[in-house]
């Protein structure tokens, strides 16, 4: 069996395009990014079938613009030492290490470097970013896709909008779309890729996300589990991998196939009373 790399994961970076996505999702909706807007017959092939590549990924791709963001920052900031060392950051998190001088802001008496030395050695930063703004935005969004990942609640509402746009559409497709969905219109049912279960399991940390059983088999014996579609099929959910969550056999017969239940309970590192920290001294 094949080993899942270690890698490094840029996860400063990747929170805070996380976040803005989350946010920009519930100000706007999905109509609002560029990639679910630009076509239904794009999303059709992408959700019959769990790819690596997610629709989430698409999704966070479009907040992943490092290009724009060195751009918006010196236009915004007085001191232009604050853009070098947020870009010295970002290619540290993304493992990039340009064979490039450092200006020397010590030895400046110019307090914002615009008009000194010093601006001639940041642009060559500035250009590397867009050199390899691609694959510098590629591994940010692996990064957001780490975390929101995490967040059922919220995958729970994604793909619930998704849904809306499948069975609004589903209607008029294209006869090649078609071979995708079952007669009632919804995607057909799939194979669930090893490598999309145990990464499901392992989000999920081997619990049944209804009623927190556990179902390594290590407490319990009778740790059969079910990989579901939090979004059913027969409600136009879809097969991403980030449309499904791990339910024990009760709650998976009880949720049946019109339900879209989901539970944001997890296993935190460890428990905190919060009634006591928040008690005014
Ligand atoms: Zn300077
Ligand atoms: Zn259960």
């Amino acid at each position: 069996m094949s080993k899942v790399k270690h890698q490094n994961i840029s996860y400063s970076s990747g929170i805070s395009i996380a976040a803005t996505a989350i946010n920009s999702f519930y100000f706007h909706g999905i109509d609002y990014n560029a990639f679910l807007s630009s076509g239904f017959s794009k999303l059709i092939p992408l959700l019959s079938k769990p790819n690596e590549y997610t629709v989430l990924h698409h999704y966070l791709r479009d907040f992943s613009n490092i290009s724009e963001e060195v751009d918006v920052m010196y236009k915004n900031i007085d001191d232009l030492s604050e853009l070098f060392d947020f870009i010295k950051r970002v290619l540290k998190e993304v493992e990039l290490s340009p064979n490039l001088n450092q200006p020397n802001y010590d030895e400046c008496e110019d307090e914002f470097h615009r008009d000194c030395n010093c601006y001639p050695v940041l642009k060559q930063w500035m250009d590397y970013v867009n050199e390899n703004s691609k694959l510098i935005d590629e591994s940010l969004t692996h990064a957001a896709f780490q975390v929101v990942f995490l967040d059922r609640k919220f995958l729970h509402d994604f793909h619930y909008e998704i849904s809306k746009k499948i069975k609004k559409n589903a209607i008029d497709m294209d006869k090649d779309d078609k071979i995708n969905f079952t007669q009632k219109n919804g995607f057909k049912r799939c194979h669930f890729p090893v490598w999309m279960k145990k990464a499901v399991f392992y989000r999920d940390k081997g619990c049944c996300v209804s009623c927190r059983r556990d179902l390594t088999g290590y407490f319990n014996v009778s740790g059969t589990y079910h990989v579901d579609h939090i979004i059913p099929l027969k409600l136009y959910g879809n097969n991403d991998p980030s449309n499904f969550q791990i339910l024990c056999d009760t709650c998976n017969t009880q949720k049946g196939a019109r339900t879209t239940v989901t539970n944001n309970v997890s296993v935190p590192f460890w428990n905190l009373e919060l009634e006591e920290y928040s008690k005014t001294e």
